[in-house]
């Protein structure tokens, strides 16, 4: 049989790799801790359980209209209100499956063979995969030195005539970080001018820390929404800790939204009718949730901290939102251990039953993304193996998962 060669370049998802051979270790019985995957372990809102149980119940689970539900789309212009400062109409607004296939039909709609997207590295590991199987050409932008934030010097070099789209994910997956209002601005601005797509991946917007609030791209702009190049694309996965209801969004210039909404009628109808109503009471429902859920990944963010500093040569930038970080194990590299993030990351699976992320797969090699999202204990557990596997003034042994192990390769 003979796949396609579009198909054939892209590449497994490396958290899901390495899920995978987590689920495997666990099935034998081997007690793993997930510092991989970035899903918030939150109970689903209640709100949001019973307007998808009052739908279920209806016995009227039907096709919906192609970009989704009208009352689930008045929602999230309510959202877009409240959060962005701009009024939009239903036509601007697409629900989708997941803010994954937002950006994908966004994606999709834009771009052209041989078109270019910029990524701002460490960028998030479906963005390349996503502008490669549309025959678009990825062109990534490195982060300034010794941070995580890109410089606009630079993302100014890599725009060419062939030059699409921006995307920029603030806060970031992998590193945690937020973008200056500066650069957001003058990115927005840049855009605007040149005629350029800022695809805003927004999915992390209300997970922030130290009372910092991410600046709203609307803000700067003096474009009509259906003038301006600004799409937010964004979901209640993260916010409401929904991963599995799949049910994401985008908002932009409705003949971009129409586009995109065609796109779907030819693949995937609509979203699910059950799941659009559970993320409408999401969105309507009593949001102290968000404030739970935000303030407990802001202690485990505390916590991640204060492990990290107790490994001597991990140097880690300070997540100001998401649930991840993305601390610098390049002290550990180069040695007996590990040549590079990948075999780093297969070590610490295999010895200390963690799971870690590559950072290589994000574009920024020497580091391991590290996921906070799970259970504080988790997070203590997974540091205290890490330190027990790299750091050579921790206790030989250690004992874990009812084994006692004896580090015999530092
Ligand atoms: N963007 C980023 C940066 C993400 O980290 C994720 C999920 N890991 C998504 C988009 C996709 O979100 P959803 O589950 O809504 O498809």
């Amino acid at each position: 049989m003979s796949i396609g060669q579009r198909a054939r370049a892209i590449a497994e998802s490396p958290t899901m790799r390495l899920n995978e051979e987590a689920r495997l270790l666990r099935e034998r019985g081997e007690s793993i801790i997930h510092l991989g995957i970035g899903e918030p372990k939150n109970k689903t809102p209640r709100a949001a359980v019973e307007s998808a149980a009052a739908k279920l119940a209806s016995g009227e689970v039907k096709y919906t209209p192609a970009s989704g539900v009208p009352s689930l789309k008045k929602a999230i212009i309510r959202y877009t209100e409240e959060n962005y400062g701009r009024a939009v109409t239903p036509q601007n607004v697409i629900v989708t499956d997941g803010a994954k296939q937002a950006i994908f039909n966004v994606l999709y709609s834009l771009l052209d063979p041989g078109q270019e997207v910029i990524l701002l590295a460490p960028y998030w590991v479906s963005y390349p995969e996503m502008v490669k199987m549309l025959s678009g050409v990825p062109v990534v932008v490195a982060p300034g030195d010794g941070s995580f934030h890109p410089r606009m010097a630079d993302v100014e070099r890599a725009v060419s005539d062939r030059t699409r789209a921006i995307i920029v994910n603030s806060p970031n997956n992998p590193s945690g970080i937020v973008f200056s209002e500066e650069f957001v601005a003058s990115l927005v601005d840049f855009c605007e001018r040149r005629g350029v797509y800022a695809i805003m991946d927004d999915i992390y917007h209300k997970l922030v820390f130290d009372g910092c609030r991410v600046p709203s791209c609307y803000q700067f702009t003096t474009q009509e929404t259906d003038a301006s190049h600004v799409v937010v694309v964004n979901g209640v996965a993260k916010t409401y800790g929904m991963t599995g209801f799949r049910i994401g969004w985008a908002v932009g210039r409705r003949e971009l939204v129409k586009v995109m909404s065609n796109v779907q009628s030819q693949t995937t109808s609509c979203s699910s009718a059950l799941t659009q109503a559970g993320a409408e009471g999401a969105l309507v429902g009593p949001q102290d949730v968000v404030e739970d859920l935000r303030r407990f990944i802001e202690h485990n963010r505390d916590v991640v901290l204060q492990e990290l500093a107790a490994l001597p040569g991990v140097k880690v930038a300070r997540p100001g939102g998401t649930f991840y970080c993305l601390p610098d194990f390049r002290a550990f590299l180069g040695g007996s251990i590990a040549r590079d993030s990948l075999e780093l990351a297969g070590f610490l699976l295999s010895k200390a039953r963690v799971v870690t992320v590559p950072g290589k797969d994000f574009g920024v090699e020497g580091h391991l993304r590290l996921s906070y999202a799970g259970s504080t204990e988790d997070v203590v557990e997974g540091l205290r193996r890490i330190r027990w596997a790299l750091d050579p003034r921790a206790s030989r042994e250690i004992a874990f998962g009812g084994k006692t192990y004896v580090r015999d390769w530092l």
